[in-house]
C-alpha cells in the first residue's frame, strides 16, 4: 500500500527550508521508484525543521545528506528447493542504515510485497526509533519477497538456511543483529539462528534477538511490541488524566504485535473488539478471546474468518478494514499505509480519543494530518512500537552477561522504557514549540541523538 506526501508539518523558516528541500530533491532524484522510502524521509525531514533551526551545525555538518543514504545495502539471490523438488529463487535484502549509536539493529521481513523501497523505509525509521529508546543500537532492516504462508516447515527451513548462507557474513553481535518482523516469527528465527551457528561454528547468542527463551531469548521479547504500544497509550491518556480502563480498543492485524496489544489491553481493563488479516476483519463486542485468536493464527496458521466461525457473537467482515467500527482507542498493528484519510475520518467521526501505531508507518500522511486537526492523541510507530527493539537490546545485554531476567522484571523494564520514550517525545515536542505533537517530538528527539553522535564521529 502506498500514499502521497503531505507538507503540512511545521513550516520551516527560509534558512532551514532550503537545505531540507535540497536533500529531499536529491532523495527523489536518486530513488524515484521507492514511494515508501520517500514517504518515510518526508515525514522525518519535514518535522525536524525546528531542530535544524536551533542547531545550525547539523546543517553545516551535512547530517541530512548522510542520513538519507544507507551506510551499506546488501542484495542477494536466495535459491531453494520446494517440496515438489522445484527450484525457487527469491531476493534477499539487508540495508544497514546507521551504526553511529551501536551495531546495526532491525528486523527481517518475509512477505511477497518486500522490495528495496519497503526495506529502506523500515531501515530509515529504525534509526530514529532505536535512538529514541536510549539504548546503544544502530538502524537496519532486511528480509525477502519469500511468502511463508502455505509453505511446509521443511520448505521454510530450507529457505531460511539458504538466506543465512549469504547473510551470515554481514552479521555478528558487534556488527549487525537482526530480529523478526512480518512473516518472521519463532519458527523462522530458530532456523536462521541454527544456520548461522552451523556456518560460523559459533554459538553467538547476541547476533539475533527474538530467540526462544530456552536458548538465549529474553522473557517478554515476544510480547514487547504489542505490550509496549498499549503502555504508550496509557502514557498519552495519563497526561490528560485519563486511562485505558473501560475503553473500547480497535486493533488491526492478528500477528505478533496485534495479539499482544490485545492481551495487554484486556489486562489494563479495556475491551479490544477487533483484529484483522489480509482477508478482512473480525468484531467481537464481548472482547477478543486471545486464546482462540492465537489458536487460529499462531498454532493453525489459519485465516481470521475462522475465529468468527468458532466464537458466538463475533462476526467476520470480508475485504474491509476495522476502522469503521466505533472505538475509543485504535492500535493499527498490521502493515504500512493500512489506515488512510477516509479511515481516519471514520475513526474521528466515531469519537476516537487516541491512536498508537503498533505497526511501522500504518497511517498515511493524510490520516496523520486528520488526527492532528481533530486533536486526537497520536503516537507514531517510532515511539509507540519501540518496545520491541528496546526489549531486543535487553536481550543483547542478557546474552553478553550470560544472564536471564524474570518475566516480571523484564516487563517492569519495558514499562519504564515506554514511559521514557513517551516523555522524550513529549518533552522534545514542547521544547521545539509543538506541544502535544508526538510526530515532531519523536522525530526530533531521535534525530538529535543521532546527529550529535554523527558530528562527534566525523565525516564517515
Ligand atoms: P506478523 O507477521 O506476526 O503479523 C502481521 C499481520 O499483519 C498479520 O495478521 C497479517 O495478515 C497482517 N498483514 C500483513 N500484510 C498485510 C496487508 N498487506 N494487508 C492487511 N494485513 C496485512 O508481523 P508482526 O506482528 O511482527 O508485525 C506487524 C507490524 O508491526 C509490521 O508493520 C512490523 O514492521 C511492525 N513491528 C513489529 C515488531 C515486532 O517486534 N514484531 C516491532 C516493531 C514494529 P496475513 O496473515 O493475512 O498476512
Amino acid at each position: 500500500m502506498s500514499a502521497s506526501f503531505s507538507t503540512t508539518l511545521p513550516v520551516a523558516p527560509e534558512a532551514t527550508r532550503e537545505p531540507i528541500q535540497a536533500v529531499l530533491d536529491t532523495v527523489h532524484a536518486r530513488n524515484p521508484h521507492e514511494p515508501e522510502f520517500l514517504q518515510a524521509v518526508h515525514e522525518v525531514l519535514e518535522s525536524i525543521a525546528p531542530v535544524l533551526e536551533q542547531h545550525p551545525q547539523f546543517v553545516e555538518g551535512g547530517i541530512l545528506e548522510r542520513l538519507v543514504e544507507p551506510e551499506r545495502q546488501i542484495l542477494f539471490r536466495v535459491p531453494w528447493v520446494d517440496d515438489e523438488g522445484r527450484l525457487r529463487v527469491n531476493r534477499g535484502f539487508r540495508v544497514q542504515f546507521s551504526s553511529v549509536l551501536g551495531p546495526y539493529k532491525g528486523g527481517l521481513r518475509f512477505h511477497p510485497s518486500v522490495n528495496l523501497s519497503i526495506i529502506k523505509f523500515l531501515g530509515f525509521e529504525q534509526i530514529f526509533k532505536n535512538a529514541l529508546t536510549g539504548q546503544g543500537i544502530g538502524g537496519a532492516k532486511g528480509g525477502s519477497d519469500f511468502d511463508p504462508h502455505g509453505r511446509s516447515d521443511a520448505e521454510v527451513m530450507r529457505f531460511c538456511q539458504s538466506f543465512m548462507n549469504e547473510l551470515y557474513r554481514h552479521l555478528g553481535e558487534h556488527t549487525d543483529v537482526p530480529a523478526g518482523d512480518i512473516g518472521v516469527g519463532a519458527r523462522e528465527i530458530g532456523y536462521l539462528f541454527g544456520q548461522y551457528r552451523k556456518v560460523t561454528n559459533r554459538h553467538e547468542s547476541g547476533m539475533f534477538t527474538g530467540k526462544g527463551v530456552q536458548w538465549g531469548g529474553a522473557e517478554v521479547r515476544t510480547e514487547a511490541t504489542g505490550y509496549g504500544a498499549v503502555f504508550f497509550v496509557e502514557e498519552m491518556l495519563g497526561r490528560h488524566g485519563d486511562s485505558l480502563a473501560g475503553k473500547r480498543v480497535g486493533v488491526s492485524g492478528s500477528g505478533n504485535v496485534a495479539i499482544y496489544a490485545i492481551a495487554k489491553a484486556h489486562q489494563l481493563g479495556a475491551t479490544p473488539v477487533t483484529a484483522s488479516d489480509s482477508s478482512g476483519y473480525i468484531v467481537d463486542d464481548a472482547g477478543i478471546d486471545v486464546g482462540l485468536l492465537r489458536q487460529v493464527k499462531e498454532v493453525e496458521r489459519g485465516r481470521i474468518s475462522e475465529y468468527a466461525v468458532r466464537r458466538s457473537g463475533a462476526r467476520f467482515v470480508e475485504a474491509a478494514r476495522p476502522w469503521e467500527v466505533p472505538v475509543d482507542v485504535a492500535v493499527p498493528s498490521a502493515t504500512q499505509n493500512e489506515l488512510d484519510e477516509a479511515d481516519a475520518d471514520a475513526l474521528i467521526g466515531n469519537g476516537v480519543r487516541a491512536v498508537a501505531e503498533g505497526a511501522n508507518m500504518p497511517s498515511t500522511p493524510e490520516a496523520i494530518e486528520a488526527f492532528r486537526r481533530a486533536g486526537v492523541l497520536f503516537g507514531p510507530g517510532k515511539a509507540a512500537n519501540a518496545g520491541g527493539v528496546a526489549t531486543s537490546a535487553l536481550e543483547m545485554s542478557q546474552n553478553a552477561a550470560r544472564q536471564r531476567w524474570s518475566f516480571d522484571d523484564s516487563e517492569a523494564k519495558l514499562r519504564s522504557i515506554m514511559k521514557d520514550v513517551h516523555d522524550a517525545a513529549f518533552d522534545a515536542a514542547e521544547r521545539y514549540g509543538h506541544p502535544g505533537d508526538y510526530v515532531v517530538g519523536a522525530n526530533s528527539a531521535g534525530f538529535e541523538r543521532v546527529a550529535h553522535a554523527m558530528l562527534a564521529q566525523g565525516v564517515i
